[in-house]
């Protein structure tokens, strides 16, 4: 069957019409950031920002029409409210991409978007846990994290940026998707005294999430503007994996207060931190550490220790680098099992040394965030 056109998809979507003005959506240059890719077909629809919690029918409308049309697997739509002091839409109203598509943090040295700290306003501190690349542990990391500052008595949010591969419900142990009690902004879901939200929990399953640039910020925006937070002592954010264009624009619009590095001992290249703790800089957001996961292995029967990677890269390019090594997490089979069974290790075994090994780094992590606190100029009355 041929790929499906923009063509033909602006065609269909000139059927839609916008409930209160009853003109269609097209014409009224609502539709942003189209991506055709093998059948799958994702787009955002613009709309004021006080509509949008009555216009969930209009974008179902949108989404199963696109789905209608022949070739077409999928078809995603989310709603974005554009902020009035975000920078107007490029030409036939899309928003202008970055090069090669991918949001354009900096394009010729401009400044990207700033963080908005209106997008959660009662999260005291929000902290970004990056890695160099996937599979190192970043999203463990995240959520035992999580866990160890609620065990510490905090009020935790954790917040799964990685919309390209969510991890949070399965890693967390939550299914079902979130609801919403005041009929305008979601819940976050909640296990273990952590709210929690993620991509995952909004999109199907097998749905393959290929939304990029201007989209993959308004889904995050969404996460963070259109959920119910609360007030929260510190979120924790798990970054896409990479020191990317992505990952760099995550940072720009995100009011960080702290970032935190998560490598392994044999990736743990000078360049891959320095390239970390670059991104942080040119978006002026203090690098509290690298933390090295699967830093030796712990033998389950003996206990004997074994430095498979010869371990301790990390402290030395963290001592390299002029930043801290805040600490190490053994390769240790309990580690995998209880994370990617929905029980991280924090929560089903805290006396084990592992989840203690969890708990003293987010202490150190806590700490840093309250001294930014102190180190903000206070007004005395006497
Ligand atoms: P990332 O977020 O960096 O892609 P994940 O956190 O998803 O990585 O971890 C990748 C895999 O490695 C998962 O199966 C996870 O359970 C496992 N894993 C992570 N850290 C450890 C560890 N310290 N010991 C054993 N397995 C681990």
């Amino acid at each position: 069957m041929s790929e499906v056109t923009e063509q033909q998809i602006l065609e269909a979507l000139n059927a839609v019409n916008d409930p209160e003005t009853g003109k269609d959506v097209v014409t009224q240059g609502m539709v942003s950031g189209l991506q055709v890719k093998d059948g799958h077909v994702a787009f955002a629809l613009e709309v004021d920002p006080e509509r949008g919690p009555t216009l969930e029918s209009l974008r179902k409308e949108a989404e199963k029409t696109v789905h209608a049309l022949p070739g077409v697997l999928s078809a995603t739509v989310v709603l974005t409210a554009e902020r009035p002091s975000q920078p107007a839409p490029g030409p036939g109203g899309q928003p202008a991409p970055g090069p090669g598509g991918q949001p354009g943090p900096s394009p010729g040295g401009q400044p990207g978007p700033s963080p908005d700290k209106a997008l959660m306003p009662g999260v005291q501190s929000i902290v970004a846990v990056a890695s160099g690349k996937g599979g190192v542990g970043k999203s463990t990391t995240s959520v035992n994290l999580a866990l160890a500052l609620a065990a510490g008595g905090h009020k935790v949010g954790l917040l799964d940026a990685d919309i390209y591969g969510p991890s949070m419900p399965r890693m967390m142990g939550i299914t079902g998707q979130p609801t919403s009690s005041d009929g305008h902004r979601l819940d976050p879901m909640e296990n273990y005294g952590v709210k929690c939200m993620s991509m995952g929990f909004l999109v199907e399953e097998d749905t393959p999430v290929i939304w990029r640039g201007p989209m993959a910020q308004s889904a995050l925006q969404q996460m963070m503007r259109d959920v119910n937070w609360g007030n929260l002592d510190i979120m924790i954010v798990d970054l896409p994996p990479g020191t990317g264009d992505i990952q760099l624009t995550i940072a720009q619009q995100v009011p960080l207060a702290g970032a935190v590095i998560v490598s392994t001992p044999q990736d743990i290249a000078l360049s891959d931190a320095r390239k970390g703790l670059n991104m942080f800089r040119k978006v002026d957001v203090p690098v509290y550490g690298i933390i090295e996961n699967m830093s030796y292995f712990l033998c389950p029967h003996c206990n004997e220790r074994s430095e498979i990677f010869s371990h301790g890269g990390a402290r030395r390019v963290a001592e390299t680098l002029g930043t801290d090594f805040l600490g190490e997490i053994p390769l240790s089979m309990d580690i995998r099992e209880t994370s990617d069974s929905g029980r991280p290790i924090v929560v089903s075994d805290p006396g084990n040394e592992h989840a203690k090994a969890f708990m003293a780094i987010a202490e150190k992590i806590w700490e840093k965030t309250g001294k930014a606190a102190v180190q903000a100029p206070k007004i005395v009355v006497q």
